[in-house]
């Protein structure tokens, strides 16, 4: 086989065999296909497209390039989640011990922030003491013991997707439906959960800014999960507003905790609900229909918080937070910023608020940098409130004087206008597509 006859093929918008797909990513993955013929054959993906089978079989390549997180030895359903990545999603943090609680298995790996949006590990690396790096074998333990355990990455897992996203990210070749789809689901499949839920964001914070694309992109990755024998469906969540109102790592654990204790911002709250509803139908734990019941009584009993707080024992972490989140990293100043006019609140632009926060020290802009876990913006308003001079728009949690201007800018992301506005909904679709 010669790489350059698979570069003309795709060129010419033909699809590819199964062992055209392997040859390309196992030589690539192996150092025999270079960078520059596999960015040829990028670009020509993003030009002429895959079909749904190609898309399977690069998903498949991909998930074998590398270790698989082997979840072999848990008893009972194992569930998982995923979120294409947003402002203030702490998602995880809640959702995950709601589950546990209601007697699904949960045994994710997650990753940490990058550029303006965060990531669970950062956020659970806030909670003094915990550890995110297990074996497997301690995964394996915490899980049978108490049902739940949120770690880093175990092993080299898919090492085709590091290699092709790095490539994708110079190339201009990131904005292409099958190479997201695989390169997401790759990384989804080499856990071995039963049930998967997709939680695809659209908006201004969000990878995919129209709800169009991210329900094509829903749909692409439920048909590879499906034709990989698991239980898949998608939630499709607007992030043209941060989630709830805390935007930083500790900040977020603190309203994640709230939100166990039933006190959560409403659209948080029902992202969870929803979210965790539809996974225990997923898993058939839903006790005949009753999800939405037995997430919110998951929460009103207290199991939740519970679980939480068992999480964070066994992970080294200080369980005390749960009660009182003034154990949490604390910012040295809060700075308050009140509203100068009235009317009500248009747009709080996710990608802006994200990026005012990674300044403050909440995310990275590269790999390399460390996060302040105490920083970060609480947003006093959401879409759709009512301000009159006063209202209290946002507190600004840092630990350095805030640079010149940034005040500022923050202020200017919260967008004003005589109008009465529309709340946002949170969730603007399920996709739950038939297994066939
Ligand atoms: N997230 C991923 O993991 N891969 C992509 O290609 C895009 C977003």
């Amino acid at each position: 086989m010669r790489f350059v006859d698979i570069i003309e093929k795709k060129k010419q918008g033909l699809a590819l065999t199964s062992q055209e797909i392997e040859y390309w990513i196992n030589g690539y993955v192996a150092g025999t296909i270079p960078d520059y013929q596999v960015a040829a054959l990028l670009m020509a993906i993003v030009l002429k497209g895959m079909d749904e089978r190609e898309t399977f079989d690069l998903t498949i390549a991909m998930r074998n390039s590398g270790d698989v997180f082997d979840l072999s030895g848990i008893d009972g359903i194992k569930v998982d989640k995923h979120s294409t990545g947003g402002v203030g999603d702490k998602t995880s943090l809640a959702l995950m011990p709601m589950v546990a609680a209601c007697g699904a298995k949960v045994a994710k790996m997650s990753g940490r922030g990058l550029g303006f949006t965060g990531g669970t590990l950062d956020k659970l690396e806030s909670i003094p003491g915990l550890s995110i790096a297990l074996t497997v074998e301690q995964l394996r333990r915490q899980v049978a013991e108490i049902g739940i355990a949120i770690v880093g990455q175990t092993g080299d897992l898919v090492p085709a997707d590091k290699k092709l996203y790095a490539l994708r990210d110079v190339t201009a070749t990131v904005d292409s439906l099958p190479l997201i789809a695989s390169s997401i689901m790759s990384k989804k499949l080499a856990a071995a959960d039963d049930v998967i839920v997709l939680d695809v964001k659209y908006g201004d914070g969000a990878f995919m800014h129209k709800p169009e694309q991210a329900e094509q992109l829903a749909v692409e990755m439920i048909r590879i999960g499906q034709r990989y024998g698991r239980k898949i469906c998608a939630i499709m969540s607007s992030m043209d507003q941060p989630l709830g109102r805390a935007v930083g790592n500790a900040l977020e654990v603190k309203e994640a905790i709230e939100t166990l204790k039933g006190r959560g911002p409403d659209d948080f709250t029902e992202l969870c609900v929803r979210t965790g509803a539809l996974m225990l139908t997923k898993a058939g734990l839903d006790q005949g229909g009753r999800g939405l019941e037995l997430m919110r009584d998951a929460i009103a009993s207290g199991r939740a918080l519970g679980k939480l707080r068992q999480m964070i024992a066994a992970q080294g972490g200080d369980p005390l937070v749960c009660d009182d989140p003034g154990r949490l990293p604390q910012a040295r100043q809060v700075t308050e910023l009140r509203s100068d006019r009235e009317g009500y609140v248009k747009a709080l632009p996710a990608m802006a608020i994200g990026i005012l926060a990674m300044e403050l020290g909440a995310g990275r802009a590269t790999k390399e940098q460390d996060v302040d876990p105490a920083v970060g913006i609480v947003l006093g308003v959401k879409v759709g409130d009512r301000v009159a001079p006063g209202t209290l728009l946002a507190s600004v949690h840092h630990d350095q004087l805030l640079a010149a201007g940034w005040l500022e800018r923050l202020h200017q992301a919260v967008i004003i206008t005589d109008q009465p506005v529309k709340p946002l909904p949170v969730i603007d679709k399920i996709i739950d597509i038939s297994q066939g």
